[in-house]
């Protein structure tokens, strides 16, 4: 027997809880995970509150992420033992995720954890930290270094705006957070922030053309914060697009990219091929303090992630949440 986190249909929508489940009851898959940490990101809070319908099938196990050790496998890259993490692939969707003390994986969705990375860390990071990484990823491709520039991190003091931010900087880029919690400032320069603006300055409908500041853009919010973003980044300047906190429309023109060259790059997480991921991991053990993740991390038991989903999508989560599964 194991604990879970269950989301089950009821006639008028979905029921979370904690339940004990028997091992048989996990789907098909060719890897037994013990899994040690997961965590809650913005997904997962949709999937537990039922905000949106991020669950494809019920009843669900739901948790995007998990790290553990593998218990048995009959993949040829896994044996016991090892050490093992699994972000997206439809885990969590799908597939019955890693809120929960087991969970039976395909091989092909799993990394190792990388040696820097106790399971803790690994689950600090989670989708919205790798998510992070691929979006200055992106940034790189496209040719922004820090000499080019400012870069403009919005929805900062969430999960992906806070390892943006702490990426960013210690690759010696000029960073500035955009926040709507004015008193976690002190916070996102802790992170290497070196200016903190009010989101408010780019939430509410702008020109389609506005003062080249930008060089880089790691976006979060989607919406007017995207559409203005992209306004006012400079010529030949690229803004990673991640995600969607403040809306999952696009109110903006075509003006920035045909008279500035920008490149807007869309940054996926859940699909991104295995070299894709492979590096970010390996990125984020070289380029992220782990310091810095600590600082924006708090703990709590898998119980305590239900109201955790609801106070995360209330805006009331900074940083990032590990789930110790094991307590
Ligand atoms: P968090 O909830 O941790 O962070 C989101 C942040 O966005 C909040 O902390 C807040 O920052 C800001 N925000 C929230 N609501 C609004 C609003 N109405 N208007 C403007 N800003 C707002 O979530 P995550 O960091 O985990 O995820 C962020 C987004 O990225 C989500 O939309 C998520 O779905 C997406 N995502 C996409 C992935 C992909 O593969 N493309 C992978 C991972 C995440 P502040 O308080 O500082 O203003």
């Amino acid at each position: 027997m194991f604990r879970a986190i269950l989301v089950e249909k009821t006639d008028s929508g979905q029921a979370t809880r904690l339940a004990e489940l028997d091992e048989s009851s996990l789907p098909a898959a060719n890897v037994l995970v013990g899994v040690q940490r997961s965590t809650v990101n913005y997904k997962d809070a949709l999937a537990l509150t039922g905000k949106a319908p991020v669950i494809r099938k019920f009843p669900m196990v739901p948790g995007i992420d998990g790290a553990g050790e593998v218990l048995e496998s009959t993949h040829a890259s896994f044996r016991p033992g090892d050490r093992v993490l699994v972000n997206g692939f439809g885990v969590g969707e799908s597939h019955w995720g890693c809120l929960a003390g087991r969970a039976r994986l395909e091989g092909a969705w799993l990394l190792p954890i990388p040696a820097a990375f106790t399971a803790t860390q690994a689950m600090a990071i989670g989708t919205a930290g790798y998510t992070a990484m691929l979006c200055v990823m992106a940034l790189e491709r496209h040719g922004v270094t820090p000499e080019k520039g400012e870069v403009l991190v919005t929805g900062a003091a969430g999960g992906v705006g806070s390892v943006a931010i702490a990426l960013l900087s210690k690759l010696g880029y000029r960073v500035v957070a955009s926040t709507g919690r004015a008193g976690e400032a002190p916070y996102l320069t802790g992170l290497g922030a070196a200016e903190v603006i009010d989101r408010a300055t780019l939430s509410a409908p702008g020109k389609p053309l506005q003062k080249e500041r930008w060089a880089g853009v790691v976006d979060s919010v989607g919406s007017h914060t995207l559409a203005n973003a992209c306004a006012a980044t400079r010529y030949g300047g690229t803004v990673a697009a991640c995600g969607l906190a403040g809306g999952m429309d696009l109110p903006a023109s075509v003006a920035p990219f045909i008279l500035r060259g920008v490149t807007l790059a869309g940054v996926d997480s859940v699909m991104a091929p295995m070299a894709v991921r492979s590096e970010a991991w390996q990125r984020l053990a070289r380029d992220l303090d782990p310091a810095r993740l600590s600082a924006m991390t708090r703990e709590i038991g898998l119980a305590e992630a239900i109201p955790a989903a609801a106070d995360l999508l209330a805006g009331k989560v900074r940083g990032r949440i590990v789930v110790d599964t094991t307590r």
